[in-house]
């Protein structure tokens, strides 16, 4: 996710800009459907991104705790740190 931290790779994010929007949640509560839907239109912006793996190797190291990531969820990050596993063929199953 673009405009955090201070890492180069960020600058070739696709979530860059307005749409950014859609990869946290509201500030107000969200239903399942609504977080699911969101998470699915950040998760096809992470298809088309080009750091896709920079991103998810960064959120793990740093134990990323909100947001879309990499193409992965929170959930679906902490799987990734517990098995301690981390790179391209986890953001390629999400
Ligand atoms: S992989 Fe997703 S969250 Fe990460 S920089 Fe790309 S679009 Fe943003």
């Amino acid at each position: 996710m673009a405009n955090r931290g201070e890492e180069v790779w960020q600058a070739k994010a696709a979530c860059r800009g307005p749409h950014s929007v859609v990869f946290f949640p509201p500030s107000r509560a969200e239903r399942k459907d609504e977080r699911m839907a969101r998470e699915r239109s950040a998760k096809e912006i992470c298809r088309t991104c080009p750091v896709v793996k920079s991103c998810l190797d960064y959120a793990v190291r740093i134990r990323e705790a909100n947001g879309i990531w990499g193409g992965l969820n929170e959930a679906e990050r902490k799987q990734i740190v517990e098995r301690g596993v981390a790179g391209p063929r986890a953001a390629a199953s999400a």
